[in-house]
């Protein structure tokens, strides 16, 4: 459905002001109002012949970033095509020195502050540290009032579809909410709030004007 002008402006001003929150946290922000200019934002960011990486995210791929990168001029890193354990902390390795690392964000607060969640943790020790440069992109419906509100909407709100995407046995993946568990299957191992970036405009946000992602 299309959206409303004042649902627009509403989207804008409060993108722009998480941008201005996030200049005192060294994190550098972009609004773009859809997926398509979000795509040509991300593109323009990421020079030709960069190695990527990335973290499991819908909204990568909902905005056509996933395609952009693997059929572009860009030195790809795709964990996925290991076949052996051993592969994959090969490929993890070579994501640690990446040009890019690109993912989403489970909440952004109002305050310009990234709240994400992570099973394993190589999502999140990637945003902590490595890649030259993070490149995230949020849809609107990430945006949260402060920290506690954005823990709980990774609990409640993120994992819970995530759990079924990602066909792990967890009691959210049938109750749709946090259960608090323990289970093996957990996503839930690693919270991680980044308050800035230590390196300045390392991590860099585009916040689309959708509701993209989990
Ligand atoms: S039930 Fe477990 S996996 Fe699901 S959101 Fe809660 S802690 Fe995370």
């Amino acid at each position: 459905m299309e959206k409303s002008l004042p649902k627009k402006k509403y989207y804008e001003n409060i993108a722009n002001t998480i941008i201005k929150n996030m200049e005192k946290r060294q994190i550098e922000g972009y609004y773009c109002p859809d997926s398509t200019s979000a795509l040509k934002k991300a593109l323009e960011l990421i020079p030709k012949g960069s190695s990527i990486g990335w973290g499991g995210s819908m909204t990568l791929t909902e905005i056509g970033l996933m395609d952009a990168i693997q059929n572009g001029d860009y030195k790809i890193i795709n964990r996925d095509i290991a076949k052996t354990p051993e592969e994959q902390r090969k490929i993890y390795g070579e994501i640690c020195c990446a040009d890019y690392f690109l993912m989403s964000t489970n909440a952004i607060t109002l305050d310009g502050e990234l709240i994400n969640i992570d099973g394993r943790g190589n999502r999140v020790s990637f945003l902590c540290y490595g890649p030259q440069n993070v490149l995230i992109l949020t849809g609107i419906n990430k945006i949260v009032t402060d920290i506690d509100a954005g823990l709980k909407r990774a609990r409640d709100i993120a994992a819970p579809p995530n759990t079924v995407r990602l066909n792990r046995k967890t009691p959210c993946s049938i109750t749709g909410k946090c259960e608090n568990c323990y289970s093996p299957d957990c996503i839930c191992s690693q919270f991680v709030v980044t308050r800035r970036s230590g390196v300045p405009n390392r991590i860099k946000v585009i916040i689309i004007g959708e509701e993209l992602g989990y």
